[in-house]
């Protein structure tokens, strides 16, 4: 990757943290943002190896970034990230909340686990990262929340009664949170990916059929869900946009 020039690094003031920022849609999100010259902390769960590669990756293109182990369904461990990150940086000024998981299978072989695990992550995981950067963006006074939801929180998707509940979930909590934050200067927006090609999705099947749901005729890539979350991330050209759901999915969804 190449920083953009400076005059043109647009972030090159903020903090950002991406939850889920070693793989996929959250490492490509990661690499965009510091493009735009932020400072980015890449959560992870487990793959550290990766979480550092990603770090790699930017700071050897004279970026800012380090690597912060948590999982983010746990509070405790979201309150020591939180901790962790005002320590060394001092603010918070762009939560990206990407980590996310899925657990697939009909609903009449849905194990409780399976719903609590997906549940847990995909939208507890929100609202706990959600609520301990809201208290910074609060005292700073502006801030940019972005929740990466999915097409299955708006259109249902056999197999996924789990994953479409939280990512439902994650559009009705990011209504009412950009209501109550929004007098403060902050806003908070989700996107919606439709198919996009990572580890996620690596495994789906009968993809010949899936094809034909997606006006474009091709699944997505990482960085088109990351040029989005950027855009929203920017200022002047987001600052009036807050609330919002952007579907990224080749047309899948058409309101
Ligand atoms: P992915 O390739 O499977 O990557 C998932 C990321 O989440 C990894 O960095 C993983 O870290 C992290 N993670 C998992 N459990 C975590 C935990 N408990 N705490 C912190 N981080 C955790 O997934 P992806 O496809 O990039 O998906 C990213 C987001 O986009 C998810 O919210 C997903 O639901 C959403 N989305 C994806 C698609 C798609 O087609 N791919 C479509 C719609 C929405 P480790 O590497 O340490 O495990």
């Amino acid at each position: 990757m190449e920083l953009l020039p400076e005059n043109l690094q647009l972030l090159r003031t903020q903090v950002a943290l991406v939850t889920g920022a070693s793989r996929g849609i959250g490492r490509a999100i990661a690499l965009e943002l510091a493009k735009y010259g932020a400072t980015i902390v890449v959560n992870y769960a487990a793959s550290s190896a990766a979480a550092d590669g990603v770090v790699e990756t930017i700071t050897s293109a004279g970026g800012s970034a380090v690597s912060l182990q948590a999982d983010v369904s746990q509070a405790d461990q979201v309150d020591t990230l939180i901790n962790a990150i005002i320590e060394k940086f001092g603010r918070i000024d762009i939560l990206v909340n990407n980590a996310g998981i899925t657990r697939d299978t009909l609903l009449l072989r849905m194990k409780p686990e399976d719903w609590q695990a997906v549940i847990d992550l995909n939208l507890t995981g929100v609202f706990l990262c959600t609520r301990a950067v809201s208290k910074i963006m609060l005292k700073q006074r502006s801030g940019r929340i972005i929740n990466i939801t999915s097409v299955a929180g708006l259109m249902g998707n056999p197999g996924q009664a789990n994953y479409s509940a939280a990512k439902a979930g994650v559009i009705g909590f990011t209504k009412t949170v950009a209501k109550e934050l929004s007098s403060r200067g902050i806003t908070v927006n989700a996107v919606a990916p439709g198919f996009i090609v990572t580890d996620m999705t690596n495994d789906l099947g009968n993809t010949e059929e899936i094809l034909k749901l997606i006006p474009l005729g091709r699944f997505g890539q990482p960085e088109e869900i990351a040029g989005m979350v950027r855009f929203l991330a920017t200022d002047p050209a987001a600052a009036y946009i807050t609330g919002q759901v952007f579907n990224v999915d080749g047309g899948m969804v058409m309101a």
